[in-house]
């Protein structure tokens, strides 16, 4: 099954994504956590994309889908989460020529929430997995309870930084939700409590895909 997540920054795209991997035993593919690890690794492409990612705006399309591309091709034939990507109608169309798409999995979720959400997010250095401060914290302060990671606070996660991606986000997502919409694909999925357990969430998913 190859799905789409789609939703605000800190809608839980990515929480809900890797218990959706788990369940379906498919790949999680975060096009954020590839663009994040181009940046660490300070790749020439890498270098090129920085200024995109820490300011909160978009990676221009072809590089994205390059991206994209290159990570996705060993899944094609087993399946996928895709999240972070589409942002725009061109993605849309582009993803449109690489595979089929089964569902798209739209999060409705207040800024309220998602403000509440980033500002006490963190995610690991090491394998990527996601914590929150208040709602789901780690075992020990600092460290993260799959790989011992140290866990960080994302740039972007600053209040003036995660206006902005709310911002692009609400500007660029109203076309790529009718894009599904149209070709009856889109699920939605409607979250107005910060503190819900992910795993009902997870369940309302299963259901609607
Ligand atoms: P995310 O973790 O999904 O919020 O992505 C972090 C940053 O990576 C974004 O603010 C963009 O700069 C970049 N990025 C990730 N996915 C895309 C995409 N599909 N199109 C353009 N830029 C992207």
């Amino acid at each position: 099954m190859n799905i789409v997540i789609f939703g605000p920054p800190g809608s839980g795209k990515g929480t809900y994504a890797s218990r959706l991997m788990k369940r379906l035993g498919i790949a999680h593919i975060s096009t954020g956590d590839l663009v994040r690890e181009e940046i660490r690794s300070q790749t020439l492409l890498g270098k090129k994309i920085e200024k995109y990612s820490s300011s909160g705006t978009l990676v221009p399309d072809d590089i994205i889908t390059d991206i994209l591309k290159k990570r996705l091709s060993s899944e094609l034939s087993k399946g996928f989460i895709l999240e972070g990507y589409p942002r725009t109608v061109g993605q849309a169309k582009e993803l449109e020529k690489i595979t089929t798409i089964d569902a798209v999995v739209n999060l409705n979720v207040p800024d309220s929430v998602i403000v509440e959400r980033l500002s006490a997010r963190l995610q690991c250095k090491n394998c990527g997995a996601i914590y929150n401060e208040k709602t789901m914290k780690p075992k020990t302060a600092g460290k993260c309870d799959k790989c011992g990671g140290e866990l960080f606070r994302r740039v972007d996660d600053q209040p003036d930084v995660v206006r902005e991606r709310l911002k692009v986000y609400r500007d660029g997502s109203e076309p790529v939700v009718e894009f599904y919409r149209s070709r009856n694909l889109l699920k939605d999925i409607r979250n107005e409590d910060p503190n819900v357990d992910p795993e009902k969430v997870v369940d309302q998913i299963m259901k609607a895909i």
